[in-house]
């Protein structure tokens, strides 16, 4: 999920890892002393080094190793009985490579599966305009979906990802120069649909290639050899999702209340990094307090012209262009606004933006107040501005949200808020209701969000009428 806000309140500035060891002895053996069974999930040896089994009739013998071999048997007694016991989870490797290239702005994507058992049939959703030449076996395209039906033990495709892209302003949010390279991961890897057997899981490494000198970061952990170990809880097809930025660029990281966050920026001056980190240190942790669940890793990505003059929400990370405040003149926080989206991967549906983009800048003015960054009297002051502004734009029913409306959101979830803790007699807010969204993600719609808020208040909510969110009792 991606969001855009662009300067949207600121109108002044622009298993465990078992090969289900139900194959013969001389399988389990083998697979012991070839690799792959006591690695961890993400080992990135199981994804370069796919081991190539022998025959199941292959008998092994070890000359003069007789007691270590036995000593192996019982192991691989062990771990056959353990791997039964463990059930029935089967992996395979999803190795995604990718070669940016600044003299043809193209990166050129490989991925390759390898297992036991890949999926039967994947679907890459694609961009025509982005995802071009894309070659490799057992493959059919058909204008912006390829099918892929992977045969065998390991299988490869590949195709080049045209990385510059500009938004209808005419900026970019996606880059390459020669310097530095700025994109989202999961533009540059489609979304993919697999169809596999329940019990069939993904384990996923990205390798980014770049010209000498340049470092990539992405908000991934990587191993020894600089490759990301990708991580998506609950996703049985892993792939890689968020901001990257690679080339000659300044980073300054910390670890904000368990959170490893890093700022990064091309090399130059007047970027300020270790402003951001700062403001983020006494922020992220009130911002955590209401959404527990907030990513262990952050990535944010800023630069200058002529990228997108505003913030972009992405997976465990952001992109916030480098001239943007930390704090707005009406004392709203662009870098705030984005992290709320991060925290609450909530997204609208065609009358719900208000709810989303509401929230956003709600806490970011919220976590202002509560850390003490503004004084109650200014936060008030900036609530009846927002107020004043929202009575331009009434309806908040509608598809997307910006401006005048997410103003409007702002008060009426204000009210809410009061409407609960006053209701609740303090022991809730509209905290607990975000909370339950956060901790869902995905689409929120106007019937959930006012359930759980009229649960927390114990009683109806009559904010949120439809009469009441469509701005028609404000006419009448
Ligand atoms: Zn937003």
């Amino acid at each position: 999920m991606v969001r855009q806000c662009h300067a949207k309140l600121l109108p002044a500035l622009s298993t465990k890892n078992t090969h289900s060891l139900t194959r013969p002895f001389e399988f389990s053996i083998l697979a012991l002393l070839t690799l792959p069974a006591v690695k961890p999930c993400n080992s990135r040896s199981l994804v370069t080094e796919p081991v190539d089994f022998m025959p199941h009739n292959t008998r092994i013998t070890f000359p003069g190793r007789t007691y270590f071999a036995a000593i192996l048997l019982i192991l691989a007694s062990v771990f056959a009985v353990t791997g039964a016991v463990a059930g029935d989870k089967q992996y395979y490797d999803i190795q995604y490579k990718a070669r940016l290239d600044p003299e043809s702005g193209l990166a050129d994507v490989e991925i390759t599966l390898a297992g036991e058992q890949l999926p039967s049939k994947l679907t890459l959703h694609l961009d025509p305009s982005r995802h071009q030449n894309l070659e490799g076996e057992f493959l059919t395209r058909e204008s912006d979906e390829a099918v892929w039906t992977p045969k065998g033990e390991r299988a490869s495709i590949r195709y080049q990802f045209v990385i510059d892209a500009k938004k209808s302003s005419g900026r970019y949010d996606s880059r390459i120069i020669d310097k530095w390279a700025i994109l989202r991961s999961d533009k540059m890897i489609p979304p993919i649909s697999a169809r596999a057997p329940k019990q069939l899981q993904s384990r996923a490494t990205l390798a980014v290639e770049v010209p000498r000198k340049w470092n990539v970061l992405a908000p991934y952990t990587k191993d020894d050899d600089g490759i990301f170990q990708l991580r998506d809880p609950g996703r049985r097809f892993i792939r890689p999702k968020g901001w990257m930025i690679a080339g000659r660029i300044g980073s300054r990281q910390d670890v904000i209340d368990g959170t490893e966050t890093v700022v990064a920026a091309p090399l130059g001056k007047n970027i300020r990094r270790q402003d951001t980190l700062a403001f983020l240190s006494w922020t992220l942790p009130e911002l955590k307090k209401v959404f527990p669940q907030f990513p262990n890793k952050l990535l944010i990505v800023m630069a200058r012209d002529p990228m997108w003059r505003g913030g972009l929400s992405g997976t465990r990370s952001l992109f916030m262009h480098a001239d943007r405040p930390l704090i707005s003149g009406n004392r709203t926080s662009s870098l705030l606004h984005e992290l709320v989206h991060v925290a609450t991967g909530i997204r609208g549906d065609h009358e719900s933006d208000w709810i989303v983009e509401g929230i956003a800048e709600y806490y970011s003015l919220q976590t202002l107040r509560r850390t003490k960054g503004i004084s109650e009297k200014r936060f008030k002051g900036a609530l009846k501005d927002l107020a004043a502004w929202g009575r331009e734009s009434p309806n908040l029913l509608v598809k997307r949200s910006s401006g005048p409306i997410t103003a409007r959101a702002v008060g009426v979830l204000h009210e809410v808020d009061l409407e609960i803790q006053q209701s609740s007699g303090g022991k809730r807010s509209l905290d607990d209701v975000v909370k339950a969204l956060a901790k869902e993600r995905g689409r929120v719609t106007v019937r959930k969000f006012r359930t759980l808020a009229e649960e927390a208040a114990g009683k109806p909510l009559a904010q949120l009428n439809r009469e009441n969110l469509s701005g028609e009792n404000l006419r009448k």
